[in-house]
């Protein structure tokens, strides 16, 4: 497979080269060798996507919604037919091994270009009778979409954003992280390739700056980012100056809370989802496994068993399960909360170590009796480190899942079906879970609460975050005036 892209931007149906900006080498983060090379957008090349969007942006909202979610269903189609070539590319991208990245990535985007694609026809307005006058509503779209990545998931994260953006008629400017440059283009090829004119979906590279200047361009109607607290607000303070909608979907430290009562397997396979997969790089993941002290045991010595299943590697192996961290950067910041977790005296059950040689891999980790003042406990992790609080009571189970900034999930293991729909009522979280964890079909409205985020990502619900409605009054009559 050849990795380097033809040229690091994608711009108006072509790709765009401008070496002028700062080089961006891309790194394959199971080796730490340099694969692709890309170069940062110059203010050149920021005008031209706005431009071309802003321009493109006006012909695809004149067509039909039928014909926009035919182009959308089509590149469905061509991304599932690709799924090897894409997951293959993700990996070397991300790291995470093909094993997820074949079921998970392109398969997820391809989902959410169907959904919208079949969706689109039905977004319409309303008609509201009032006597012989009657008001009706057009949905319209938003015009100009600015979307920007994370790491973890760039095929996920393109797709779930052009999809519904392109479904309502906007055009977008995406921009990816700069650590994972070259999934995001596929996405805008495929989009060409299955008929959506020329500048409805533009891929621009760079760091955070350049993210900075697409926000507070005056075309831009609306900021979608998936990325960190800390950037989340940033982004929603630049985008609130000029009135923007926003999408933010942000980091979490989410609690997975586990009964006496749980199926033990269930839970522990919903911990090791909620901790492991993508090597812990997750927003969602539950890293606060509350676990009820009559299991606390039995839990442990089956989770220590299970790892024993953890098989690293070649991420490109399909048989190797548990891949590198996306970075050396990013290795290093787990490395040190894993040193936090044993200085501030949690114990350590299962890894905790760096794996010496040149890729950036790290040991799945667990701690257990950590408690509630821990950095581990309050901080997003974003690596593979699960901590294990006790709990006794159901009321001190849902007061300490709740007692931090972040809102984005939650989950909970019991077989008593009136326990498990109370914790959720009470979680205050956006995506809530019982008896499983982790699972974002394209169907589910997907986003946190608190500082997790704003809106919501798939399902119906993201329509409303992608268009406006604007009401006409229509008089039957005279008009009456007071003079
Ligand atoms: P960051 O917040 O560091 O970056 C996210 C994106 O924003 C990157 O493309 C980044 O560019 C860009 N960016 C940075 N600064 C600015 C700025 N001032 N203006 C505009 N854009 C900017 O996140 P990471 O890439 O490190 O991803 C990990 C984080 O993302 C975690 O906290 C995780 O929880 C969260 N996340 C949330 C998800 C959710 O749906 N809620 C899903 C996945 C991840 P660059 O990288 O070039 O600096």
């Amino acid at each position: 497979m050849n990795i380097q892209p033809t040229a690091s931007h994608f711009i108006d149906g072509k790709y765009v080269e401008d070496t002028a900006g700062d080089a961006i080498p891309v790194i394959y983060p199971a080796t730490g060798e340099v694969i692709a090379t890309v170069y940062s957008a110059t203010p050149a090349i920021i005008d031209q996507a706005l431009a071309s969007a802003k321009r493109a942006q006006k012909e695809w909202a004149s067509w039909t919604a039928t014909d926009r979610g035919r182009v959308l269903r089509r590149a469905a189609d061509i991304m599932r037919d690709r799924n090897h070539d894409l997951s293959v590319l993700e990996t070397y991208d991300t790291g995470k091994p093909y094993q997820e990245t074949s079921v998970a990535d392109a398969t997820s985007g391809a989902d959410a270009l169907e959904y919208f694609g079949g969706l689109a026809a039905s977004i319409t307005g309303e008609h509201i009778q009032l006597g012989e006058d009657f008001v009706y509503t057009r949905r319209e779209p938003l015009g100009v979409c600015v979307g920007i990545g994370a790491w973890n998931y760039p095929t996920q994260i393109a797709s779930w954003k052009a999809a519904p953006a392109l479904a309502c008629g906007n055009a977008m400017v995406f921009k990816p992280s700069e650590t994972t440059p070259l999934c995001a283009l596929k996405v805008a090829e495929i989009l060409l390739e299955a008929g959506a004119p020329a500048g409805v979906f533009n891929v621009i590279q760079g760091y955070g700056m350049v993210g900075a200047s697409l926000v507070t361009d005056p075309r831009v109607a609306k900021v979608s980012l998936t990325g960190s607290v800390p950037t989340g607000r940033k982004v929603y303070a630049a985008a609130a100056a000029g009135i923007r909608n926003v999408t933010m979907e942000l980091g979490g430290k989410s609690p997975i809370v586990i009964f006496d009562d749980a199926d033990l397997e269930n839970a522990v396979s919903g911990a090791i989802l909620g901790n492991f997969y993508s090597s812990g790089q997750v927003c969602s993941n539950g890293t606060r496994v509350f676990v009820q002290k009559g299991i606390k045991d039995a839990f442990l010595a089956r989770m220590a068993e299970r790892l024993k299943g953890v098989k690293m590697g070649d991420p490109q192996d399909p048989d190797v399960n548990f891949g590198p961290m996306v970075s050396e950067n990013q290795r290093n910041i787990v490395a040190s909360y894993i040193e936090k977790g044993l200085t501030e005296g949690a114990r350590l059950i299962a890894g905790g170590n760096v794996i010496k040689g040149d890729g950036f891999y790290i040991e799945p980790t667990v701690f257990a009796d950590v408690t509630d003042d821990m950095a581990i406990a309050r901080e997003e992790i974003f690596g593979p480190v699960l901590s294990v609080l006790d709990f006794d009571t159901e009321e001190e189970a849902l007061a300490r899942a709740n007692d931090t900034e972040f809102g984005l999930a939650a989950g909970v293991f019991t077989a008593d079906l009136t326990r498990a729909h109370r914790m959720v009522a009470g979680f205050e979280a956006g995506t809530c879970y019982i008896n499983t964890y982790n699972l974002a079909p394209v169907e589910a409205p997907f986003g946190g609460s608190k500082q997790s985020g704003v809106g919501r990502e798939n399902s119906k619900a993201a329509i409303e975050h992608y268009s406006q409605i604007k009401g006409v009054y229509v008089a039957m009559g005279d008009v009456e005036a007071p003079f």
